[in-house]
């Protein structure tokens, strides 16, 4: 369970989560915060920061990834003829 929010960066140290962004968060920019316990067993909470384009262009790659593998799941299920039969 993750929870999001918004903020301007307090400081300019924290460094963009998005793989091939990876940049720092200038201090008073607008950044997107995505806030997770770092591990099931564990108590304490981990959070990921994102410039705001970085945050869209990760959600459009994760929902493009998911059409993907959702549209070859049904050409797999249509070719052994189990769905729409
Ligand atoms: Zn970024």
């Amino acid at each position: 369970m993750s929870t999001y929010w918004t903020e301007r960066a307090k400081t300019g140290k924290s460094r963009c989560s998005y793989g091939s962004c990876a940049t720092l968060i200038a201090k008073g920019e607008i950044r997107i915060g995505r806030t997770y316990r770092s591990h099931p067993s564990r108590f304490w909470l981990k959070t990921d920061w994102y410039h705001v384009d970085c945050f869209v262009m990760m959600e459009k790659e994760f929902i493009e990834r998911m059409v993907k593998q959702a549209r070859e799941m049904a050409n797999i299920m249509e070719t052994k003829g189990g769905v729409y039969d």
